[in-house]
């Protein structure tokens, strides 16, 4: 092949595709984008493209082109360990437990790297202790929100557990850049964190403006302890770190009706409109809580699969007008950090709903957690070859 003169540099290149989302309205199916030099002249149907610039050189390009989508939920600190597929009670103590010496700063910087060479649009990523923060701080080339996790079940712990996220956070802001990484809170999910630290994070993460993710409702055990205090996810807790009861830990007696998400609702904690991961074992009632407080909600379709947590229903979130984004989870339940992988495994596992919806839930929903914006594919805008999803592999 010979270099490219100028003229052809000035050819008007269309890129077809089956999917085109700008990050503007809805996407589009089938879509193109017309580029000239190294900018957008036009988008929009094939046919009317093929129209206004019939000299346009042509390449299909397959599947969809799209910003680049955001990994809103991951643990990068957990990218050392081996994926390990098994039910989330035995998961948590068999894997995370059981190789937590693979977690640390190592495998976060890689976590980083590998983010960075997939050109993802953010990250929302859990941070498990102070140095993986640091290190993330100062070396991590991304965008988006490193969240603090808080993990602390016994009640007596809340105040001095909250005085010493406080003064972490304080310090770390001053480090915060804009355009990179932002600081965000996480109180693990609401049988590991007790009701008065989960009350006091959200009051904190409320008054200082910072993001904040909870995992919830990701197993029918998490909604099996609410409902009865007891079931297998208690019985493999992290016994020597527990309370006695689960009453100790929600400070109220668990209740047939009572679901993590109307318990939240009830603390006042999705007043200060935390983002919900996973949201699997929900009810309508619990649906509606979560439109109404106005969270977002993040699904992880692989390690929901991998965990045998059940099916996100999509739906329902969707009917009630709840913004969706899409996470990998950690490599260890999710298997890779490609959220272009979760987008091609979402569309097996929803097949009745629109493709449209998932690739937009992964760019727009993504940057709605983040609190950033995806750029646009628009006339005058630059093109990046990255809009391109080459390893979109969505049937
Ligand atoms: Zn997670």
């Amino acid at each position: 092949m010979t270099a490219p003169t100028p003229a052809d540099f000035f050819t008007p290149r269309l890129l077809t595709c089956d999917l085109l989302y700008t990050g503007l309205g809805g996407a589009q199916s089938p879509g193109g984008v017309v580029v000239v030099g190294d900018t957008v002249a036009a988008t929009g149907h094939p046919d009317e493209l093929r129209r206004a610039y019939p000299q346009a050189r042509e390449t299909a390009v397959g599947g969809v082109i799209a910003p680049p989508p955001v990994n809103a939920h991951t643990h990068l600190d957990m990218s050392a360990y081996d994926f390990r597929a098994l039910p989330y009670f035995r998961w948590i103590p068999e894997v995370v437990v059981g190789q937590r010496e693979r977690r640390g700063v190592a495998g976060a910087l890689a976590g980083a790297q590998e983010l960075a060479r997939l050109r993802v649009g953010g990250v929302g990523d859990i941070v498990f202790a102070p140095d993986v923060m640091d290190a993330l701080l100062d070396h991590a080339d991304l965008t988006g929100v490193l969240y603090f996790e808080l993990f602390a079940p016994k009640p007596d712990l809340a105040d001095e557990t909250l005085a010493r996220l406080r003064e972490l956070v304080t310090a770390w802001r001053r480090r915060e850049r804009p355009g990179g990484l932002r600081l965000g809170v996480t109180p693990h999910t609401p049988f590991t964190v007790s009701a008065r630290l989960m009350r006091l994070a959200a009051e904190f993460a409320a008054g200082e403006g910072l993001p904040m993710q909870i995992h919830v409702a990701e197993h029918p055990s998490e909604r099996e302890l609410f409902a009865t205090g007891a079931g297998p996810l208690w019985d493999n807790r992290l016994k020597a770190l527990m309370p006695d009861t689960f009453a100790e830990v929600i400070g109220r007696d668990p209740h047939p009706d009572l679901t993590p998400v109307r318990y939240l609702d009830e603390l006042g904690v999705l007043a200060a409109r935390p983002t919900l991961v996973h949201m699997v074992n929900v009810t309508p009632d619990d649906v509606a809580r979560v439109a109404r407080a106005g969270c977002a909600v993040v699904t992880c379709p692989r390690s929901n699969h991998h965990l045998e947590c059940g099916v996100f229903p999509w739906a329902a979130f969707a009917a009630a007008g709840v913004e969706v984004a899409l996470g990998t989870d950690s490599v260890a339940s999710g298997e890779s950090l490609d959220v272009r992988e979760e987008v091609a495994f979402a569309r097996q596992l929803h097949p009745a709903l629109d493709p449209r919806v998932i690739v937009r839930a992964a760019v727009k929903g993504g940057h709605r957690v983040l609190g950033s914006r995806a750029p646009f594919i628009r006339r005058g805008e630059a093109w990046r070859d990255e809009y391109v999803w080459a390893d979109y592999t969505g049937a």
